[in-house]
Formats: C-alpha cells, sequence, structure tokens
C-alpha cells in the first residue's frame, strides 16, 4: 500500500463477512464497511452465521483490515417517543456485540433525528441513549456520523456534536465519521476551504475524535441540505448526476494530513442493480 491511508466501500453482507471480503477485494479495497444486515430494518441473523472465521482468514491473504460497521438508519437515539428510543438503544446494544464479534472496532452511527421537539432535546436524549448503551467493557468506537442538516438530523455541525459528546460519560469510547457529502451539505466549505474547516474540527470536537471518513460526491450546492451521494468527480453524462464538489476537491482531501492513518470508504451510488464505479473510484483517488 503506498497511501498511508485505508480505501474501500461499503460492500454487501448476505453471505457474510466471506462475502463481503470478497466483494472488497474484487475492487482491490484495502477495507470495507457493512451493515450487519438491511441498512433499513433492524432484523439481524445469529452471530454464528455471519461466517467470521472465513471472512478474517480471506481478508489475511487479501490485505484487508480495519473493518467498518454502519448501524441502520432508522434507529433515532433523538425519538422522544419511548418504544423507538427503546428500540434504538436495544439495538445498539446488540450491535456493539455483532461489531465485537466481527473484530471491527468502530460502528458509525448517525446521531438521530428530532422530529417534533428540539435540537436541544435531541442532543440530551442521544447522550442519553448512549450512556445507557456504553460501558467500560465496549470494544469499538461509537463513531457519531457528521450529518447533512436533512429535516430535523442533529449532527449537522460540529457543535451539536460537541455538545453530544459533552453529556457522554465514557468519552474515551466516541469516535466520529466525517462525511465529505453530509458536511458539504450543511454547509461547511470543504472545496475551497478544507483546511479551515478541520482547524474548527478541531477546536470544537478535536481531531483525535477523527476516526473515518464517508467519501462521497454531492448531488446538490453546499449547504442544501439534501444528503444526495454523488459518484466523485461525475459529469452530467453519469446517469446519477453531476458531482458538486468534484474530483480534484475530493483528491486533496484524501491526500491530506487529516486522512493520514484514517479508513475511506466511499458510499456513492450505484448506476444500476449490478453496476457500480467503487473499483474505479479507489483506483483514482489513490492516484493509481
Ligand atoms: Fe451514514
Ligand atoms: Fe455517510
Ligand atoms: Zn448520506
Amino acid at each position: 500500500m503506498k497511501n498511508n491511508f485505508k480505501i474501500g466501500s461499503h460492500v454487501s453482507m448476505t453471505g457474510g463477512l466471506i462475502a463481503a471480503a470478497k466483494e472488497a477485494a474484487s475492487y482491490n479495497a484495502d477495507t470495507f464497511m457493512i451493515y450487519t444486515g438491511a441498512p433499513q430494518n433492524t432484523k439481524r441473523s445469529p452471530i454464528e452465521k455471519l461466517k467470521i472465521d472465513e471472512g478474517h482468514k480471506f481478508m489475511m491473504e487479501h490485505n484487508l483490515s480495519d473493518i467498518v460497521v454502519h448501524a441502520p438508519y432508522i434507529i433515532n437515539l433523538a425519538s422522544y417517543k419511548d418504544d423507538i428510543f427503546e428500540l434504538a438503544t436495544s439495538f445498539l446494544k446488540t450491535e456493539i456485540e455483532r461489531t465485537t464479534a466481527i473484530g471491527s472496532n468502530y460502528i458509525v452511527l448517525h446521531p438521530g433525528s428530532y422530529t417534533d421537539k428540539t435540537a436541544e432535546y435531541g442532543i440530551q436524549r442521544i447522550a442519553d441513549g448512549l450512556n445507557m448503551v456504553i460501558d467500560k467493557d465496549t470494544k469499538p468506537f461509537i463513531c457519531l456520523e457528521t450529518m447533512a442538516g436533512k429535516g430535523t438530523e442533529v449532527g449537522r455541525s460540529f457543535d451539536e456534536l460537541a455538545e453530544i459528546i459533552q453529556k457522554v460519560e465514557l468519552k474515551e469510547k466516541i469516535g466520529i465519521c466525517f462525511d465529505t457529502c453530509h458536511t458539504h451539505d450543511s454547509g461547511y466549505d470543504i472545496i475551497n476551504n478544507f483546511d479551515g474547516v478541520m482547524r474548527d474540527f478541531d477546536d470544537i470536537i478535536g481531531l483525535e475524535r477523527l476516526k473515518v471518513f464517508h467519501i462521497n460526491g454531492s448531488l446538490n450546492i453546499r449547504g442544501a441540505k439534501k444528503d444526495r451521494h454523488a459518484n466523485i468527480g461525475a459529469d452530467e453524462t453519469n446517469p446519477k448526476g453531476k458531482d458538486m464538489i468534484g474530483f480534484e476537491s475530493i483528491y486533496n482531501i484524501v491526500h491530506s494530513k487529516y486522512a493520514e492513518g484514517k479508513i475511506l470508504i466511499l458510499e456513492t451510488p450505484w448506476l444500476n442493480k449490478d453496476t457500480n464505479l467503487y473499483k474505479e473510484e479507489i483506483a483514482m483517488l489513490r492516484g493509481d
């Protein structure tokens, strides 16, 4: 590996860790991200069915490491509804167990949406939920994701993420996943002033919390709060649309000092049900 970051993409866990690792290898990836089941529901197979040992053996042989788990996006720790909050905390508890069994050190989590309440309410509720779920034996980092600010999403600014962390007791278990599409959509100027954005990140959150990047283009202009991912540097001929961040900006982010030693995961769109550009995008971003 000539770069000092690890790059990969989201891959499917249908077929277990062995299938996920094989898919990642087919993209020449160094790493990969999985949902432990469908991203939009909380049904999960028992750990014994995930083909974990087989997966690790294949990973060793193919220089794959640093698996990232993404929690399903329907769980909402910010919800004021007791049943939804209860589902989120109990699911997250078992997701931590699955993540540990898989041998992953990172769970990426969308903090939540405050719906009919306020951001302040959501921040407190998320912290309460994290305090219920995290204990001294928790192995993986819970990586709160920087959000686009769509609807009532909490985590659309570094300040909101810092406020959550400040209310968490076992802060050493909290990391951050920096999503390029989301930060751009929420209004940060990662195109012209990535260095300034990261200095703010350091002042407000602290760079030591940064563990994972989600590397995505965006279909929208800065501040649009839409959260529609684009292929890296896609032009108007791409069926999924033009990337408004652009190849050069994303390439500079990936090769910046902030991405050194970090795990970089693509969540860019599939062109159709069996074609994606992960292999090409990974090669382009490495500079191969
Ligand atoms: Fe995410
Ligand atoms: Fe993301
Ligand atoms: Zn997104």
